[in-house]
């Protein structure tokens, strides 16, 4: 730490972070940074957030989060908490439970959440700050350094628009574009087993609790989450092809392994889904920093692919306010690296 403002930049910058994505990682990023009083722009490649279903598991160290940015009363509303998993085999006989009790960290450990329900209260949280703005329909084309900034380009209505800004932080998802341009290396395996995802309205199981099937049959994932909705994932065989399970029939049959009356389920969404595991070689260089999926993609099963992308942007945003309000050397963003990739694989 150092008493010594970093080098002014303020007849460079436009902004003192700029953000690439407004995903759950982004977002929470920005609240941060807002919540200090920082110049922050989120430029987003959509018009809206993503809708479709992604994460349902919660865990206590993003509550805290959230707690610390302002927001867990917000966020609690799209909870089930202390969801209790039960793992069975294919005549649904008992194989483990997983049911925490403990609130370490004053949140309880497993809650059931409605991924894009969050999103939208992070999103809505940042109209607190007038310091930071979204940009939509924002995609980030290229960047470069520039001194001490970062000179980014957008493309907004087709048009360039080039924004300066002390720090990067690329929140933009796995194909992040933000972590090609720094040109490191995204390192793992991708599993050749695809699952259809189906979020239901009106749970027709109409019970709180969550189950991983252990069915050789097909293996599957039964989820309850906040609202009434509830998550099945299906594995997919090989031999069963996209084009096939693409399909609304298809998806009523699989869920009628599961439910009553599958004709009658009120299907809010369906997708396929591929599995990754990955980790970027840095998590940063010079003034780009990567986060969340970008930095890091894990197999949805252990409910940590949005969790651990929360923890980076907890790391990285008081390090970068301080370094930006000039309290801490520049060295310190360093430490988010070390501190965060071995989590991060584990
Ligand atoms: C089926 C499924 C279940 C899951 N379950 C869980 C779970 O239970 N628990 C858990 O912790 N995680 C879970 N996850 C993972 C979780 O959804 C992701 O890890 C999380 O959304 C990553 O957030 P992010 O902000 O890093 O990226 P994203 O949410 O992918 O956001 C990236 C944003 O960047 C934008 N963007 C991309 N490129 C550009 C560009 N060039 N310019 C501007 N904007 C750009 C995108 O449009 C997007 O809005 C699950 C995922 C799936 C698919």
């Amino acid at each position: 730490m150092t008493d010594g403002r970093e080098r002014s930049t303020s007849e460079l910058a436009a902004v003192d972070v700029l953000i690439v994505g407004a995903g759950p990682v982004g977002l929470t990023l920005a609240n941060i940074l807002g919540g200090r009083g920082l110049q922050v722009l989120i430029a987003e490649e959509r018009d809206v957030l993503i809708d479709y279903p992604r994460g349902v598991g919660l865990d206590d160290e993003s509550m805290r989060a959230f707690q610390g940015i302002g927001l867990s009363k917000n966020v609690e509303q799209h909870l089930i908490p202390n969801q209790i998993l039960r793992f069975v085999n294919g005549k649904g006989e008992l194989l483990a439970e997983m049911a925490p009790s403990q609130a370490q960290f004053g949140w309880p450990r497993r809650n059931g959440f409605v991924q894009p329900l969050v999103d939208a209260e992070l999103l809505e949280g940042l109209g607190r700050f007038d310091t930071v703005e979204v940009c939509w329909s924002a995609p980030m084309q290229s960047m470069r350094e520039d001194g001490d900034s970062v000179v980014v380009e957008l493309l907004e209505g087709g048009v360039s628009r080039e924004v300066r800004a002390r720090y990067v932080v690329g929140c933009d998802g796995g194909k992040s574009r933000t972590r090609h341009i720094i040109g490191t290396a995204f390192d793992g395996v991708t599993s050749s087993t695809r699952w259809l995802v189906v979020d239901l309205a009106h749970d027709p199981l109409g019970s709180p609790n969550s189950y991983v099937g252990a069915d050789p049959g097909r293996p599957y994932a039964s989820i309850s989450i906040a609202h009434g909705i509830r998550r099945f994932e299906f594995m997919l065989m090989d031999d069963e092809h996209d084009s096939e399970v693409d399909d609304i029939g298809f998806v009523r049959t699989l869920l009628g392994l599961h439910i009553p009356r599958p004709e009658d389920a009120e299907i809010i969404a369906y997708r396929i889904y591929t599995h990754h595991s990955r980790i970027a070689g840095e998590f940063g260089r010079g003034r780009i920093f990567i986060a969340g999926d970008a930095a890091h993609l894990m197999p949805v099963w252990q409910g940590q692919g949005y969790n651990s992308g929360v923890r980076d942007a907890v790391n990285l945003g008081w390090k970068l306010a301080a370094v930006c309000s000039g309290q801490a050397d520049p060295d310190l963003l360093a430490t988010y690296d070390t501190e965060r990739r071995g989590h991060a694989r584990a």
